[in-house]
């Protein structure tokens, strides 16, 4: 029969998580057999420093160092709370590991503060499948050339700008984007050139649409935007400014730059439309900029 110690020490020993223990100096006190195998360190190695020596020195997602000032050990201790934190440990072979740390205070018999408590567990599968997440999110909804939003996203979120005006009255308008005469810069500077206008434009695009706005790639050298919460004046204003800005861009090519301008359809949404007539408007206001001379806007 086991006596208590060395049923809890086995108990402990046969977690897969890391668990260790410090006291009131963060000094580690036990260190499980999880912690040797996830971090690499014996307890031999470990067992009377100081958690903060050196060891595991817990960085977080930002890559700053917690150990001074943001220990998790020492906040548990402090204000006797248990919190989950995901951290960066240092292996022992040197390399950052992902862990998921939780950590709480160790009470004595009269209640009082006498450690805290670090149990850990690998954290890269989950990252891994973070990770793995936004790369497809990336595939799904993002314009490989310009890093914009693509059709696909920006047909999702006019739906659901359509189902807030329904639901919530929330007025929205879209402008359509089209650059003028990109045949011909391709004709002269060849597809490259041409590719790297399409992303200065998206970028200059990018750069000035609100964080609510929409903005993304609707094909060729045409651009989306759906801007929220808009009256027509606004949206006039708005798609004028994007055209400036546009107009003020410069694509280099050799030691030298050109200029690209767009025309631009702006239309406001109405609870009779659908995607499909709020497109077509704002495509027909958008040719009508065309046949103005280009470099314009039309509202309608
Ligand atoms: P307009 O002012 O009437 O819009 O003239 P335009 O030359 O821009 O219009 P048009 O639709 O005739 O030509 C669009 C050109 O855009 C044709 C195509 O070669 C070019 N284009 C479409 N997608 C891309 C792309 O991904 N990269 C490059 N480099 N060119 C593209
Ligand atoms: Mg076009
Ligand atoms: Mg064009």
């Amino acid at each position: 029969m086991l006596n208590n110690d060395d049923f809890f020490k086995s108990l402990l020993d046969n977690l897969y998580d890391g668990v260790y223990f410090v006291d009131r100096n963060r000094k580690i006190t036990y260190w499980n057999k999880g912690a040797e195998r996830l971090t690499g360190y014996l307890s031999t190695e470990v067992l009377g420093s100081c958690c903060s020596d050196n060891i595991l020195v817990h960085l977080d997602c930002q890559g700053t160092c917690l150990c001074q000032g943001a220990c998790p050990l020492q906040t548990a201790m402090e204000d006797g709370t248990t919190r989950e934190t995901e951290v960066f440990l240092h292996h022992k072979e040197g390399h950052r590991m992902p862990v998921l740390v939780r950590t709480a205070p160790i009470h004595g018999p009269q209640g009082e503060v006498i450690g805290a408590v670090e149990i850990f567990s690998d954290n890269s599968a989950k990252i891994d499948t973070l990770q793995k997440f936004e790369e497809l999110r990336q595939m799904v909804f993002v314009d490989t050339l310009t890093g914009l939003a693509n059709r696909r996203m920006l047909e999702m979120s006019l739906h659901k700008s359509m189902e807030e005006m329904a639901r919530y009255g929330w007025p929205f308008g879209v402008l359509m984007i089209d650059i003028d005469h990109f045949k011909l810069v391709n004709d002269r500077y060849g597809h490259a050139i041409g590719d790297e206008a399409l992303r200065i434009v998206a970028r200059t695009l990018a750069g000035i649409s609100r964080p609510f706005d929409v903005i993304g790639r609707w094909g060729g050298e045409e651009f989306i935007a759906i801007i929220a919460n808009v009256d027509q004046g606004n949206l006039h204003s708005t798609a004028n400014r994007y055209r400036l800005f546009v107009q003020e861009s410069t694509v280099p090519v050799g030691s030298d730059v050109f200029k690209v301008t767009i025309s631009v359809g702006a239309t406001l949404a109405t609870a009779e439309d659908s995607i499909d007539t709020l497109l077509q408007r704002s495509d027909r206001l958008m040719y009508q900029s065309k046949a103005a001379g280009r470099n314009c806007v039309s509202t309608g």
